[in-house]
């Protein structure tokens, strides 16, 4: 009788064992799924306040109308991730504003943005290039001028709607000065700091298409 009250023991005890080991599991999981959950949540927040930073940055458009005519004399499509091949395999990172005359230097550019200066000069794929950082930390970039308005420097502020330079064909080149291996156009790239600091293209052919209005 006393060896079937011990048995019956034992096999209490092994169930509460088991019991208590599968609560314990549903529960760690259960907090592991709150957890991705909430990191979800805060990543969303985090890139909708990117995206709204951008909407308050954004003034004007970026190349100035032509005053006969009182039209933005150029041309653009979505052609964000299109295929480019200069310096390798890559998808297209902005959006290009084409010159409706192409010929280089005519048309203006301006800042969409203020901000201050953040990069400036020649790179082999954009050419005659700058960068806009805003306040909000969005960067603004700009390629493929002709020329620039002036001499600017680094860290110097800009006002929205303040000419940054002409539309032109620069770029594709070592050689600091290269033109004419593409036709007249506006590149424009829009930046935002992921979580983890790393820069990343957004699209600009809306927020154009918004300011274009
Ligand atoms: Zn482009």
């Amino acid at each position: 009788m006393k060896r079937i009250y011990e048995l019956r023991y034992l096999l209490l005890f092994l169930c509460l064992i088991i019991i208590v080991g599968v609560e314990l599991k549903h529960l760690e999981s259960s907090s592991a799924e709150t957890v991705s959950e909430s990191s979800s949540t805060d990543e969303f927040s985090y890139y909708m306040d990117r995206v709204d930073a951008v909407f308050s940055d954004l003034q004007c458009f970026p190349v100035v109308k032509e005053e006969a005519e009182g039209i933005y004399p150029v041309s653009y499509d979505d052609s964000w991730g299109a295929e480019r091949t200069y310096g390798g395999e890559r998808t297209h990172e902005g959006c290009d504003l084409m010159a409706v005359s192409n010929e280089r230097g005519k048309y203006k550019v301006c800042s969409m943005t203020d901000g201050v200066v953040k990069n400036i000069g020649w790179l082999e794929q954009g050419g005659w290039r700058i960068g806009i950082e805003s306040d909000s930390g969005i960067y603004y970039y700009y390629a493929h001028l002709d020329s620039y308005e002036k001499a600017f420097e680094k860290g110097e502020r800009v006002v929205a709607g303040q000419i940054l330079g002409r539309m032109g064909d620069s770029g594709y080149g070592k050689e600091p000065g290269t033109k004419g291996n593409f036709a007249v156009h506006l590149h424009v790239g829009i930046y935002i700091t992921d979580l983890t600091g790393k820069e990343r293209a957004i699209n600009p052919y809306w927020y154009l298409k918004q300011l274009e209005i």
